[in-house]
């Protein structure tokens, strides 16, 4: 077992703080809300008073911040100052690939081994740990990052170099962004055109229009398996997440030139529904604003 400095106990590292923790590692946990902070100390981790605090001895650094100025501010502040050089660096909050890239060539000239690591899958997954994980940097940061994540999750893929977890993450939800959009006017129109909403599922699913926003996501209430849409689009994935990553996809599409015309519109649609005070709704609830309710 190790002694793991875990930074960042929100919705997401809460959880998987406290999974390290059951699985019997030292976690010194730290995060600026004392509330979060209170959370992990009675979910088995040792508050600490400072993220200097936490990473001292650490074996293993986490880190689950909201973006990429967080995740910059803590290396370049606490992580690079008193982490000891032979500890192996996890980011794997969703952040920007360019800032992720930065990171992480800072960390190898400072003489750290470390790998951005984003998840997929939500708060439950956090909580029951059975993320996934997507990991970019070297081989050895691979293999060294590995077993910790294992303890939060289901499954660890090697991406590639640093950088290509964040990569595969906002390209993954990109698609998931535009298959969900297609699949709620799939729906629409089916209905206009007086198809049953569930008979269109049971041929659709099964054909060539089938895709995971269809045969595991139906964004109709009592269509398919149960949804958020059974629950009125609550819980889920929240539209303001599904707009963040889309976003994150458009600047690394920008800055490769690579030209991503419905990834754009996706970002588009979900850049209004949320303006509609809809961000903390499920993103399949935006089958309601292209219905125009
Ligand atoms: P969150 O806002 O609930 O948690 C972030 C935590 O970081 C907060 O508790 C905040 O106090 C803390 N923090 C911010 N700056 C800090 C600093 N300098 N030092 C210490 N703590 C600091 O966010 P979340 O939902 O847990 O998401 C975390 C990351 O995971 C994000 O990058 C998000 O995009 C990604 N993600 C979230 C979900 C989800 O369903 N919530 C799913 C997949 C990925």
């Amino acid at each position: 077992m190790a002694r793991i400095a875990f930074i960042g106990l929100g919705n997401m590292g809460g959880g998987m703080a406290a999974n390290l923790a059951k699985k019997g590692h030292d976690v010194r946990a730290f995060d600026l809300s004392a509330e979060a902070l209170a959370r992990a100390e009675a979910a088995g981790c040792l508050p600490a008073e400072s993220a200097l605090a936490a990473l001292d001895g650490a074996e293993a650094v986490i880190t689950m911040l909201p973006a990429g100025t967080h995740v910059e501010s803590v290396y370049t502040d606490a992580v690079f100052a008193a982490a000891p050089v032979g500890a192996i660096l996890i980011d794997c909050s969703t952040i920007d690939v360019a800032t992720a890239r930065r990171v992480g060539e800072a960390a190898q000239a400072k003489g750290f081994t470390a790998v951005d690591a984003p998840v997929s899958g939500g708060i439950a997954a956090a909580n029951a740990g059975t993320l996934t994980f997507m990991v970019g940097g070297s081989a050895e940061g691979f293999d060294r990052a590995q077993p910790f994540l294992a303890d939060m999750g289901k499954a660890v893929i090697h991406a590639g170099s640093g950088g290509s977890g964040q990569a595969a993450k906002i390209v993954n939800n990109m698609l998931l962004g535009v298959t969900m959009v297609g699949t709620c006017e799939a729906f629409l129109l089916a209905q206009k055109l007086g198809l049953d909403p569930q008979t269109f599922f049971d041929i659709s699913s099964v054909s060539s229009g089938q895709s995971w926003s269809m045969t595991s996501y139906a964004p109709l209430p009592g269509v398919g398996p149960e949804t958020p849409a059974d629950h009125d689009y609550q819980g889920g994935f929240a539209t303001a997440l599904m707009l963040k990553d889309l976003r994150l996809a458009m600047e690394a599409a920008a800055g490769a030139r690579a030209d991503t015309p419905m990834g754009m519109k996706a970002a588009e649609l979900y850049e209004r529904f949320a303006a509609a005070g809809q961000g903390g709704t499920d993103f399949s609830g935006i089958i309601r604003m292209l219905d125009g309710q």
